[in-house]
C-alpha cells in the first residue's frame, strides 16, 4: 500500500471504559491509524473524565455528532451505587447513551455479524435480521398502582385548556389487584417511524413493523396509522425505486414469520417487544460480541457502537495481569460502520473500500478458526479451531487485512 487513505471530514470518537477501552486502543492502533489519514474529534467518555467534567463531555460529544453527523462510541459504564464507590464519583451520572439518544432524538438499530462457522440457532436464517426498538414510553415510563381492595380503576385525561376531562373505567375491583397506565406521543412515534424508514432505505432492506392493533384499537392502532401516513407521504416512492417494501403485520404473525424467514429485513418493534426480541436475536446468533448497534437520528446523525457493555469481568482479569480472550468484533464493526457512513457522506469510495476490507479480514479470521473464547463455545466443532488472546485476535485480523491492501 502506498500512502494513507484520506478521510475527508473528521470523525467523532467517544472513548469508553474497562475492557472495551483496552480493545478500542488496539483496534485503532493496529487496524486503522496505520492506514488512514484521519482527523479525529476525540471525546473521552471514560467514567473518570465524565466525573471530572460533571458529564459536560457527553453533551459536548453529542453536539460534535450534530456538527459532523457521524460518530463512533466505545462502551461506557452506566454508574450504579457500586460504581460511585469504586470510582469515588461526585454523583451517579446518567447513562451517556441515554444523554446522547435524547440529544440526537435517535432510534437504536442492531444487527448481528454473520460468519459461516457459527450457525444461528434458527437454521434457515441466512441474512442478518436487523431490529429497531422504539426507545420511548410504554411500560418503561409507566405509572402503577397496587390495588389493595374493592374500588374503581379509571383512566382520566384532563385537557390543559379547561375542557371536560375524558374518563374510562378500567376495572371495578371487587378484591385486590393491580393497575398500570402507559403513554406515548405522536411526535415520538413519528420520529421512530422516520428513523426506521431512513435505516431500511440506507441498508436497502424491507421494513416490517409489528404491533397488536386488533386488541389495542387506539394505542397500537395509532402506531400503525402514523407509520402508514409517514410511508405514503415520504417513503413509498423511494422504497419502490429501490425494490424494497414496507408492511405492517401483527406482532404474533411477525414472530412466526421471522422464524420461518431467511432474514435480511429490518424489524421495527415497540419498546417492550424490541427489548425482548433484540436479546433473543443476539443469543440466537451466538454471541453478544457479534452484535453491532447504530443510533440513527431522524435529523441525519449516525452513532455507531457495539451492542455489548464494557466486559467488566474480563477487565478485572486484565487488571490482575491475566490474559483474556475478549472479542473485539463488534467494536471493529462499529468503526467500519462509521467509516462507511463517512465515506458515503464525503463521497470517498476508497474509504468505504478500506472499511469493507477490514470487515472481510475480521470475518475471514473467525472463519479460519481463529476465535475468542465466546465464539469457540458456539462455533461448529473443528479440530482446526483455536482460541486466542484478545490482542492476538486483532493481530491475526491485521495480517489478513495486510494481504488485501
Ligand atoms: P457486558 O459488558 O455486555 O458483558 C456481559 C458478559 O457478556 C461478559 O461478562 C461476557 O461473558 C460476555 N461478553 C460481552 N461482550 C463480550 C466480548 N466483547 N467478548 C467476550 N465476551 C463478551 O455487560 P455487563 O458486564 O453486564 O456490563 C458491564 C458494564 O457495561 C456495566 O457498567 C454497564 O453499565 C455497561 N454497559 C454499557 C453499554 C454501552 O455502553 N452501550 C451497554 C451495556 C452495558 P463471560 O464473562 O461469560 O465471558
Ligand atoms: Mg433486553
Amino acid at each position: 500500500m502506498v500512502g494513507k487513505i484520506k478521510v475527508k471530514t473528521p470523525v467523532v470518537e467517544m472513548d469508553g471504559d474497562e475492557m472495551t477501552r483496552v480493545m478500542w486502543r488496539m483496534v485503532k492502533d493496529y487496524l486503522l491509524l496505520p492506514y488512514l489519514d484521519i482527523k479525529i474529534e476525540y471525546y473521552d467518555l471514560g467514567l473518570r473524565n465524565r466525573d471530572n467534567t460533571d458529564d459536560r463531555i457527553t453533551v459536548d460529544a453529542a453536539n460534535a455528532i450534530k456538527k459532523y453527523k457521524v460518530g463512533v462510541k466505545c462502551a461506557t459504564i452506566t454508574p450504579n451505587a457500586d460504581r460511585v464507590k469504586e470510582y469515588g464519583l461526585k454523583k451517579q451520572w446518567e447513562s451517556p447513551n441515554g444523554t446522547i439518544r435524547r440529544m440526537l432524538d435517535g432510534t437504536v438499530f442492531r444487527a448481528p455479524v454473520l460468519v459461516k462457522n457459527i450457525k444461528p440457532v434458527v437454521r434457515n436464517w441466512k441474512k442478518p435480521i436487523h431490529i429497531g426498538r422504539h426507545a420511548y414510553g410504554d411500560v418503561y415510563q409507566n405509572q402503577e398502582i397496587k390495588v389493595p381492595g374493592p374500588g374503581v380503576g379509571e383512566l382520566v385525561f384532563t385537557p390543559s385548556d379547561g375542557g371536560e376531562p375524558v374518563r374510562r373505567t378500567i376495572n371495578k375491583f371487587k378484591k385486590s389487584g393491580i393497575l398500570q397506565g402507559i403513554h406515548n406521543t405522536d411526535a415520538s412515534i413519528r420520529s421512530f417511524a422516520t428513523a426506521c424508514f431512513t435505516y431500511a432505505l440506507d441498508q436497502n432492506i424491507d421494513l416490517w413493523f409489528s404491533a397488536k392493533d386488533t386488541v389495542s384499537k387506539v394505542y397500537d392502532a395509532e402506531f400503525r396509522k402514523i407509520f402508514a401516513e409517514e410511508y405514503e407521504a415520504n417513503w413509498r416512492d423511494k422504497f419502490e425505486k429501490n425494490g424494497i417494501e414496507y408492511f405492517f403485520t401483527l406482532i404474533d404473525d411477525a414472530v412466526a414469520r421471522i422464524i420461518k424467514s431467511e432474514g435480511g429485513m429490518l424489524w421495527a418493534c415497540k419498546n417492550y417487544d424490541g427489548d425482548v426480541m433484540s436479546d433473543m436475536l443476539a443469543s440466537a446468533n451466538g454471541s453478544l460480541a457479534m452484535m453491532t448497534s447504530v443510533l440513527v437520528s431522524p435529523r441525519g446523525f449516525f452513532e455507531y457502537e457495539a451492542a455489548h457493555g464494557t466486559v467488566q469481568k474480563h477487565y478485572y482479569k486484565h487488571l490482575a495481569g491475566e490474559k483474556t480472550s475478549t472479542n473485539s468484533m463488534a467494536l471493529i464493526f462499529a468503526w467500519t460502520g462509521c467509516l462507511k457512513k463517512r465515506a458515503e457522506l464525503d463521497k470517498t469510495p476508497e474509504v468505504a473500500d478500506f472499511a469493507v476490507k477490514v470487515e472481510k479480514a475480521a470475518i475471514e479470521t473467525v472463519e479460519s478458526g481463529i476465535m475468542t473464547g465466546d465464539l469457540i463455545k458456539v462455533a461448529d466443532p473443528d479440530p482446526g479451531n483455536r482460541q486466542v488472546y484478545t490482542e492476538d485476535f486483532i493481530n491475526y485480523i491485521k495480517q489478513n487485512l495486510e494481504k488485501k491492501l
